[in-house]
């Protein structure tokens, strides 16, 4: 009935999450407010590893890609699950620090990053940089050779695999920022140059083919063309890798009929495939990385707000404004994501209306959602945005100068904040006159 198990309805109508009261979680905390269930975060790590043990041996790891939620308990759950953890910035490296996040289980992406951030994770140790360019790896090399340290890498390769399109397609596309280009040759000259610098040791390879993608097909075909260049490279140098990361990218239920793949079903394929090209290019079956975000976090969060004014424009539409917005979840002004919605204190009556979730901020797009259907709104209705748990609170911003809304996280039912509200003196407190 609802698009994550997490959620639900108790006995006054109200929507529940990881069974507790949303309208009470709002009068405690004030809206807006991110919520989120531990338990439904930990359930998701727990099916990811049980799924690479079960069908490749163990031979892998799950690494969360923290930009999806990033904040010291998430880090810390990350620790707890033992999963290893994909940083891509000095604050994400810096928050997984701040609670002993353990470096070698670390990944460093990023196609841009900047010294400061190559010597940063080299001092803390992290156990991997994915090198996006030629220009990276010799910079990584030297500042390698001069902290005394050989630095553990993979090289990000672009596969050509094209999975944002339903019909995924096969391109010899090379039009990306992200990585080394297969078919050019760069990705094979790269691979020569690193196994010749004394300050790098490369781990293997990685490869990002998309986001909330619903098809297991783009990412056997990714981890195919992925093995046959891993064997082009050890036909070319007598070197074998040892690590093959097929990033992230598994899509979630944001609307009611959205049809994600079953981790299970996702990692059965890829492991088969594995094994396949394996067999046929006598390679050693290499240690998979999977690195899932939105899947592990995204379901486990919404967002409440408070309904205010209700504008019925006739004949054209009618537009429900919410004490939040773009600055909690810039993500339909930024590409038009669905999400659905409902009135958390009438969560058990049809949804009668059809309306337009509008922001508060001074922006005619900003808006979290249309033709939404919901139950019938009034202002100082609880309205429940669903499955907000990955790239909200990530990517929410101080636009007009709001507060970014509070993180509550829920485990067998308590509640704790995991982060603040921020305050009004917090968002002056760099100003200078
Ligand atoms: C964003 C990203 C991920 C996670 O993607 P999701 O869609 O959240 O699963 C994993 N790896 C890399 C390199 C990424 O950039």
């Amino acid at each position: 009935m609802f698009v994550s198990d997490c959620l639900g309805l108790n006995g006054m109508g109200h929507l529940t999450i990881g069974g507790r009261d949303t309208v009470e979680l709002a009068e405690i905390y004030g809206t807006p407010l991110y919520v989120m269930d531990e338990n439904e975060i930990r359930k998701a790590c727990t099916s990811y590893r049980e799924s690479i043990q079960k069908y490749y041996g163990g031979n892998g790891m799950v690494a969360y890609a923290s930009k999806a939620f990033c904040c010291k308990a998430m880090c810390k759950i990350a620790i707890e699950e033992q999963i290893a953890l994909d940083v891509v910035s000095l604050g994400e490296l810096h928050t997984a620090e701040s609670v002993g996040f353990p470096p070698e289980q670390i990944y460093f992406h990023g196609n841009n990053k900047t010294v400061a951030e190559l010597i940063a994770a080299i001092e803390y140790g992290v156990g991997q940089i994915v090198v996006d360019n030629l220009n990276e790896l010799d910079i990584l090399n030297a500042l390698s050779i001069s902290e005394g340290k050989k630095t553990g890498i993979l090289l990000r390769v672009k596969p050509g695999v094209d999975a944002h399109t339903h019909n995924f397609i096969r391109t010899g596309q090379i039009d990306s920022k992200f990585g080394f280009a297969l078919e050019t040759g760069e990705a094979m000259h790269a691979a020569k140059q690193a196994l010749e610098m004394p300050g790098l040791q490369l781990k293997g390879l990685h490869c990002h083919i998309g986001s909330q993608i619903f098809d297991i097909d783009p990412f056997c075909l990714a981890a195919k063309i992925m093995l046959e260049f891993m064997a082009d490279i050890r036909d070319a140098t007598g070197k074998e890798l040892k690590v093959l990361d097929l990033g992230g990218g598994f899509g979630i239920k944001y609307l009611p009929d959205h049809d994600p793949v079953a981790y299970d079903s996702y990692m059965r394929q890829v492991s088969e495939t594995v094994k396949e090209i394996c067999t046929k290019r006598n390679l050693t079956t290499p240690f998979i990385v999977i690195e899932p975000g939105r899947s592990i976090v995204g379901p486990a969060g919404i967002t409440l707000y408070t309904a205010g004014c209700v504008k019925e424009i006739p004949g054209v539409r009618t537009y429900v404004s919410i004490d939040g917005g773009m600055g909690d979840n810039p993500r339909y002004i930024l590409y038009q994501s669905e999400y659905e919605a409902m009135v958390a204190n009438k969560a058990d009556q049809p949804k009668t209306r059809v309306v337009t979730l509008a922001g508060k901020c001074c922006e005619s797009g900003d808006l979290l959602g249309e033709n939404m259907q919901i139950q019938d709104v009034q202002a100082g209705d609880i309205i429940a945005v669903l499955a907000t748990g990955a790239y909200n609170y990530s990517m929410a911003s101080n636009y007009n100068r709001i507060p970014r809304p509070p993180v509550v996280m829920l485990k067998d039912g308590m509640d704790r904040l995991v982060v603040q509200r921020e305050t009004l003196d917090q968002l002056i407190e760099n100003d200078l006159l």
